[in-house]
């Protein structure tokens, strides 16, 4: 589909993108050009608004976890920005163009084009969602044995390398394991760590780097252009393949945009391609910067890799042209791809969510620096500094925040870490609530009142009490367990 007037826009060099806090400084004596919406609003969800009482009976019921939590409780939810993002009305329409075949979907065709004009990559094999492709792709390059060096884990990603007989290791800098270092690039590759990891294992037991750009588990926090040429250049000498986690890719661009020498006048679409160009292949979960509550693909540059994939895709998902997929899904895919690389959609996305982190620090509460481009992680151990690791601090935070306002979010700390081998809890030094912002689909003032539910909870935090783990399932406890308030 056309989407005439994106063209012209992309190309305005004179474009403000003075607002984010890098260029803040120097920029105080002009006037900001607003991250306002490059669109408006057609139909809208009605909310139940709750009362104090009611949001108390519903925690209560839920056992102090958000996850327990049913949507229809909920106010404003920042549980997750995926599959969440509001489509627009050329994806809508683009689903009553599905081509519902079972083989050569007129659909899949149209978005192995948009995947190669937009990424560059050669080949596709769409997949239901990021994992499938991470399945397939796993069992494909990964030998028993294996090491996987990735900028930071992400839990699915890492369980496929494992579950294929791989072992990953960390070579993220250390920069991003620290929520108050201001690096620009938190997402950046440490390329002596991976020199290490070649020179101790061989190069022949790493069948690829795996890199996320805008980095999940570190806050979204972006890898450079720079950084992944001189990723590009190591792997090449050593004939190692790297492949892209591209799920949060357009939201990277645009801090390559804001942050990088050399690319101010660059478009996202222009940053994004050449991101891809230094990869050989990627997963993609599109529920994410894709704009789609569900799909994703895997894209690879390799005919061998792909010829396996299209024909392994078969067993996992569906028929190489829909992967798991109705035609309409892949067709509101290949819009939103689109959509995506618009330069004034993602100052808009990103724009909302610097808003409601520049909101937070001006309350005076503590949160994960610089802001990431698709949420805003609160450190709860800063914000109650009376309750121990071990009374749950950023569980109850996100209970307290619930209860103030309706305001879902998750906890991202010692609950979710788990337990050791041996039953001891892991002490994650992060301990963190995380407010993730869906695309498209909150106003600012619901950013607002998302920011003052935070503060009216900062100004009594020394009244708050931890909580006590009452149930706790064996798996992924964070999203079952439950809890009671100390007294
Ligand atoms: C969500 C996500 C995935 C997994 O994708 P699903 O669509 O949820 O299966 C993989 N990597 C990253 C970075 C993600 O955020």
């Amino acid at each position: 589909m056309n989407c005439p007037g994106l063209q012209a826009r992309v190309q305005d060099k004179n474009f403000n993108r003075g607002f984010s806090p890098i260029n803040n400084n120097n920029m105080k004596h002009v006037i900001k050009r607003s991250w306002a919406e490059p669109y408006k609003i057609k139909m809208v969800e009605l909310l139940k608004m709750t009362s104090p009482q009611h949001r108390k009976k519903a925690l209560q019921q839920a056992g102090f976890n958000t996850f327990l939590l049913r949507s229809e409780d909920v106010y404003i939810d920042l549980l997750t920005d995926s599959g969440t993002s509001a489509m627009s009305d050329r994806q809508w329409a683009g689903m009553m163009l599905g081509d519902e075949a079972y083989a050569g979907s007129r659909n899949f065709y149209h978005l192995e084009k948009v995947v190669q004009d937009v990424y560059g990559y050669k080949y596709l094999v769409p997949t239901h969602q990021g994992r499938g492709a991470e399945n397939i792709l796993s069992k494909i390059l990964i030998k028993p044995g294996d090491i996987i060096p990735g900028n930071m884990y992400f839990t699915t990603t890492r369980l496929h390398q494992e579950l294929a007989g791989g072992k990953f290791e960390d070579i993220i800098i250390d920069e991003a394991h620290d929520p108050e270092n201001e690096h620009p690039f938190k997402g950046n590759v440490d390329l002596a760590k991976l020199e290490k990891l070649i020179k101790k294992y061989g190069a022949n037991r790493i069948p690829y780097i795996s890199i996320a750009t805008s980095v999940n588990m570190a806050g979204g926090q972006p890898i450079s252009i720079k950084n992944l040429k001189e990723l590009r250049a190591l792997t090449k000498k050593h004939g190692i393949r790297v492949i892209h986690d591209m799920t949060r890719v357009a939201e990277n661009a645009h801090f390559i945009q804001q942050r990088e020498k050399g690319y101010q006048n660059k478009s996202i679409k222009t940053i994004v391609k050449e991101i891809c160009s230094l990869t050989d292949g990627a997963t993609m979960s599109a529920k994410k910067d894709a704009l789609v509550n569900i799909g994703g693909f895997l894209a690879v540059n390799d005919w061998d890799v792909f010829e396996e994939a299209r024909n392994m895709v078969v067993v996992y998902e569906g028929l190489h042209t829909y992967g798991g997929l109705a035609g309409r899904d892949m067709e509101a895919m290949a819009i939103g791809i689109m959509e995506s690389v618009d330069d004034d959609h993602m100052h808009a996305r990103v724009g909302q969510v610097i808003y409601l982190g520049e909101k937070m620090i001006d309350y005076g509460v503590p949160i994960v620096r610089p802001i990431g481009g698709h949420g805003i992680f609160v450190d709860a151990k800063k914000f109650l500094p009376h309750i121990p690791q071990y009374e749950f601090p950023a569980q109850t935070l996100a209970a307290e925040v619930y209860l103030d306002s309706g305001v879902r979010t998750m906890e991202r700390g010692v609950v979710s870490a788990g337990r050791k081998a041996n039953g001891e809890n892991y002490y994650p030094k992060l301990e963190l609530v995380r407010f993730t912002i869906p695309r498209r689909v909150y106003t600012q003032a619901h950013m607002d009142v998302i920011a003052e539910s935070t503060a009216r909870v900062y100004e009594r935090r020394n009244k708050i009490r931890g909580l006590k783990m009452v149930y706790e399932p064996k798996y992924l406890r964070f999203f079952q367990a439950r809890f009671e308030p100390l007294k």
